[in-house]
């Protein structure tokens, strides 16, 4: 008995999805429930940044190899825990040349860090590493990184 039930609901369903369907004449689809609520609490979508399309490969032929990579203290941290070699791994990854960039605050933080992470730091100081220098106060990397996007989007520096 219960399967019965179960299978005619499932029926329902497939007929409701179905007046959306683009087969269906325009002024006989169902309307997307999208434009249907105006919600006051619901987030504005408007709000949010539009990705630029320069950041996408298609339309940005300046987002080439070599790739600079921006580093933070947890890109090296997570590549010595899987043990693996930066440099060789992100270049496997992308198939292209790749030069990690660090900043003065990242190597900071780093240093800050104290003895138990001196294989990072040493990682951190390896020469194919391209040193960004900083001109802003204090030490906290993230806002400094999240600047530095936002301000060279197009993979040129
Ligand atoms: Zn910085």
């Amino acid at each position: 008995m219960g399967k019965q039930k179960k299978t005619r609901k499932y029926a329902t369903m497939k007929r409701m999805l179905s007046l959306r369907d683009e087969r269906l004449k325009e002024k006989d689809r169902l309307k997307s429930k999208k434009k249907e609520k105006k919600d006051p609490s619901a987030l504005k979508e408007r709000e949010v940044p539009q990705h630029p399309s320069c950041l996408f490969f298609q339309y940005n032929t300046q987002l080439g190899p070599p790739y600079h990579i921006l580093v933070d203290t947890n890109f090296i941290n997570f590549s010595i825990k899987a043990k693996l070699d930066l440099v060789q791994s992100m270049m496997d990854c992308l198939y292209a040349k790749c030069i990690p960039c660090i900043t003065d605050c990242v190597m900071a933080e780093i240093e800050k860090l104290g003895q138990k992470y001196r294989v990072a730091l040493r990682i951190a100081k390896d020469p194919r590493f391209d040193r960004l220098p900083c001109s802003h106060k204090g030490t906290y990397a993230d806002d400094c990184l999240v600047q530095r996007v936002t301000q060279h989007k197009c993979g040129h520096s």
